[in-house]
This record gives C-alpha cells, sequence and structure tokens, in this order.
C-alpha cells in the first residue's frame, strides 16, 4: 500500500478520535487493494463543504484512497466493532465489509466519518466477499442524496469508485467502493456490543464518547446517561416521522442500522412506498413483513428498548431504579412520534393550527388512499392543487373524497391565514418528486449496463430539489405495469 497526497493538496483534515478508544471497538484493518480504480461519481458539494479541493479529487492519490489503495497520510484504517438484533435475534456483527478511514474536520469544525464500503473482508466478515457490486453503490448513492435533499437526516455519499474487479453474486457483477460520510457510525448496535462483550467501564467510555461527540449539551447534565438515552429516542422519533411522512421504507431496521446521531444509515433495501398501504414492504428478505411501511414507527421503539436495556448499568447503580429510569424514557417514544407525526401531517394538509378532530380528518384521507391505490407523493402534492380536477388521480373522482375535500376546506377555511399560504406551505411539506423504484433502476440500468451515466445525473439533478415542481413529468410517474413487482435486496 502506497502513501498518497505527501503535500495534503486534497484538503484532508483528518482525527482519529474513534481510535483512540479501547481496542475491543475496532480492529485495525489494512484495506485490500483494488486493481484499477476508476471515479465513477463524485459529489462536489459535499466534497466542498467538508473542505476538499474538488480540483484534486480526481487525481490518482485520491482516487487510490477512495478506492483502498492508499491510506490517508499516516492514518491506519480500521473496522468498528458491533452487535446487533437482525429481524429480531441478537448477533455479533461489526463492519463486514466497510472500513473506517478517520474522521475529516470540516471548514466549520464539524466532525464526520469518512468509511469505505465495499473495501474488501475484515476480521469481523461473517459470510461474504467484503465487496459490493457498482449497482447498488450508486444506487445508495442517489437514495442518500435523494434524502438529504429532501431534508432528511442521513450519512452521505461522497464517491463511488469502480473497482475493475468482478465479484460474484447471482452472476458476476463490476465491483464498486462508496465513500459515505455520516456524524458517526455509532449505532444501537455498538452499545449492544459494549453491554455483551466489554467491561462496564468501556460502556461507559464509549457512551462519554457518544456524548461527546453528538450531544455535549448533556456532558452536565446530572445523570447524563439517562439523558444520552433520552435525545437519541427523540431522534429517532423525529427520523422515523420523517421516513413516514415522505412514505420512506428503510426495509432492514436491525439494531446495527439505527445511529446515535438519528440520521438513516444502511440504503441496501430501501425504498419508496408509490400506492399508500401501511403492509408495503420490498426487501426479498423480509417475508413476515416486520419492516413494512406501518411497523417502521413500531419497530423503531422496539430498537430503542435494545438500546435502553444497553445502557441500563450505567443508568443507576440499583438495577430495579435503571430498569424503571429505561422503561420511563422509552415509553416516551411513542408519545414523541405520535406527536410528530401529527405536526407532520398537519404540514402537508397545510393546516396551521390545531385542532382535535384534525386527526380523524388525516385518517379518513389515509384509509380513502389505500382503498383506492392512491399514490402517497403524487396525491399529497396535488391536493395543493387549486384545480384538483386537472390532476389524473383517481381517488378525486369519488364521492367519498369530495365529501373529504368540503371538510377539510372548510377546516382551512376556520384558519387565520389565506387558502393561498396553506397552499404554498403543503408544497413545502409534500415533495413533487422521489427516487421512483422504477426510474433509479432505469438509470443503473444505463449506468451499469451502457456505461451511460447521464440518466443517472438527470435524475440526481430532479432530486436535489424534491420541492419544486419537475418540468418534466417523467419524474413524477409511476412505474409502467411491465415494471412488476418490485423487489430489494441486501447485502448486494
Ligand atoms: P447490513 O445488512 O448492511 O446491515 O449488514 C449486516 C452485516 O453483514 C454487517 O456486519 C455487514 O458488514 C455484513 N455484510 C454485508 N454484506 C457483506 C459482504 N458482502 N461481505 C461481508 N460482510 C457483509
Ligand atoms: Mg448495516
Amino acid at each position: 500500500m502506497t502513501k498518497s497526497n505527501e503535500r495534503n493538496e486534497i484538503g484532508w483534515n483528518i482525527d482519529t478520535s474513534y481510535a483512540r478508544l479501547s481496542h475491543s471497538f475496532f480492529t485495525e484493518q489494512e484495506p485490500n487493494p483494488v486493481e484499477s480504480p476508476k471515479m465513477i461519481i463524485l459529489n462536489s458539494s459535499l466534497a466542498q463543504s467538508l473542505g476538499l479541493n474538488i480540483g484534486s479529487l480526481h487525481s490518482e492519490g485520491a482516487v487510490s484512497v477512495f478506492a483502498g489503495n492508499a491510506k490517508i497520510e499516516e492514518t491506519m484504517p480500521l473496522a468498528q466493532a458491533y452487535a446487533g438484533h437482525q429481524f429480531g435475534h441478537f448477533n455479533m456483527l461489526g463492519d463486514g465489509r466497510a472500513l473506517l478511514l478517520g474522521e475529516q474536520i470540516t471548514p466549520k469544525g464539524e466532525r464526520v466519518d469518512l468509511q469505505l464500503k465495499g473495501s474488501g473482508r475484515t476480521k469481523y466478515s461473517r459470510g461474504g466477499d467484503g465487496r459490493a457490486a457498482l449497482g447498488p453503490m450508486l444506487r445508495e448513492y442517489i437514495m442518500s442524496e435523494a434524502m438529504h435533499a429532501l431534508g432528511i437526516p442521513t450519512t452521505r455519499s461522497l464517491a463511488v469508485v469502480a473497482t475493475g474487479e468482478h465479484i460474484i453474486r447471482e452472476t458476476e457483477l463490476p465491483g464498486a467502493i462508496l465513500t459515505r460520510v455520516a456524524s458517526s457510525h455509532l449505532r444501537v448496535g455498538t452499545f449492544e456490543y459494549a453491554a455483551n462483550f466489554t467491561t462496564i467501564e468501556q460502556l461507559k467510555e464509549l457512551a462519554d464518547y457518544a456524548i461527546n461527540r453528538h450531544y455535549p449539551e448533556i456532558e452536565a447534565d446530572e445523570n447524563k446517561y439517562l439523558s444520552l438515552l433520552n435525545k437519541v429516542i427523540s431522534r429517532q422519533a423525529e427520523l422515523i416521522t420523517r421516513w413516514q411522512l415522505v412514505g420512506f421504507i428503510h426495509g432492514v431496521m436491525n439494531t446495527d442500522n439505527v445511529t446515535i446521531s438519528g440520521e438513516t444509515i444502511d440504503y441496501g433495501p430501501c425504498a419508496f412506498m408509490n400506492e399508500y398501504d401501511p403492509a408495503t414492504v420490498f426487501s426479498s428478505i423480509d417475508v413476515q413483513g416486520r419492516y413494512a411501511y406501518g411497523n417502521q414507527p413500531k419497530i423503531g421503539g422496539w430498537n430503542l428498548a435494545r438500546f435502553a436495556e444497553a445502557l441500563i448499568p450505567l443508568l443507576n447503580e440499583n438495577e430495579e431504579k435503571a430498569l424503571e429510569l429505561a422503561q420511563e424514557a422509552v415509553l416516551e417514544y411513542p408519545k414523541m412520534y405520535h406527536a410528530n407525526w401529527l405536526t407532520g401531517m398537519r404540514a402537508k394538509l397545510g393546516l396551521f393550527t390545531e385542532e382535535e378532530q384534525d386527526e380523524v380528518l388525516i385518517n379518513n384521507l389515509l384509509e380513502m388512499m389505500k382503498n383506492h391505490h392512491a399514490d402517497y407523493t403524487n396525491t399529497f402534492r396535488a391536493l395543493a392543487n387549486e384545480k384538483l380536477e386537472d390532476t389524473n388521480i383517481h381517488l378525486f373522482r369519488t364521492s367519498e373524497f369530495t365529501t373529504w375535500h368540503n371538510k377539510w376546506q372548510e377546516r382551512l377555511s376556520k384558519q387565520e391565514e389565506s387558502l393561498t399560504s396553506s397552499y404554498e406551505w403543503m408544497k413545502k411539506s409534500n415533495p413533487a418528486v422521489i427516487p421512483r423504484n422504477h426510474l433509479v433502476e432505469e438509470a443503473l440500468e444505463a449506468a451499469v449496463e451502457n456505461d451511460n451515466y447521464r440518466v443517472m445525473e438527470n435524475l440526481l439533478e430532479v432530486l436535489s430539489n424534491p420541492y419544486k415542481d419537475s418540468a418534466e413529468s417523467i419524474y413524477c410517474s409511476l412505474p409502467p405495469e411491465s415494471f412488476g413487482p418490485y423487489r430489494t435486496y441486501c447485502g448486494t
């Protein structure tokens, strides 16, 4: 392995605070170099915000860092240890195909992890080759950047580099490495690992690290570990509400995929819902629908209960008291979620004020949408259109809907704010474009099969401004019948 960028033209400003934790939290690991790395896509605006020099990022030195062929200055990459409940079952996991390069300190003084995904096997790889295919890495790039543009906390995608090697899945596929940026990769599963496989001192060390990194404002609290629990609960309640409001289905809400920062992480089997139906599932392995759209809020609570359990030794010396504190905290989650959801739904319907009957109004609409197979995104967006008859939404032509619409209009007319301001607000609360599954697949196919990146670039451009009506209606189109049922996959 060679060292790159001796003179640091690239703009690395790296610290390695995670590597200063006890050794049980990670394993140092040289990435396995790849044959012929080639930059496929680089996120210039993200790079700029990180303080990196865009002009130097296509250089051989930079590309070899993104490929795992060179280290950044004196740093040593590492694989993080973590455990997690996968579909309800506890397992020891850890980065099986990812490596933390270090933490970039941005010009604003923020600290973010730079992580390679698809960089080869590690000590924590169970099965699997430690590699990733180009299609899925581009898919993570598209999905995570779309989420960011929607205003939803998420890990970001900095670059995708093709490795020039093939990997074996069902067929041979071109390999690639994604460089992921996250406010950290600390997960509920990191705490489960600490609680189950390290000492109480190390659990405390991890909790202190998480507080210092994400919630320094609670440092002086009387019971800072309880405050940490409360913070994570509230961030996750906020995050999952935002998913629900845009129809995002994560697909694999295992506890190792739940961040302490409250960012969305792990874009394997995720997808956006078209027709509104709480039972919607895309992931090929989620046969029971554990992570179906409508179950996400409840699963969020289940995952937070696992976080609370992991923290018990720190919450109080008396175990019974600690359990009581943990339970009390976790019970706040459904209330927070419900309040957030109501607030968000009111915004989607242009309701500035709060009335008791609002929830019934909202649920009646959702019920009708489900019965009439109405598209979630387009229906909400169209409601902000003064001429509903101009839209092609079948639901709007039913008598049931007319009754509902009258009630909604009556409710809007009771507000001080004008109808126009309600509609304006709705346009800011209901995206016009989401990464539609068939469009994402089309973009990936053009890229991977035909080496044509234009389709993806155009899609990314539209997705970067999701609250703006797109000039091209194709971006709001529903999948053609020939697209069939959509399936997504983990570990691709
Ligand atoms: P995920 O479904 O991405 O949350 O991954 C669950 C676990 O499987 C993590 O420990 C991953 O690092 C590991 N993993 C996923 N894909 C691979 C792969 N191709 N090779 C090795 N480990 C993998
Ligand atoms: Mg994961």
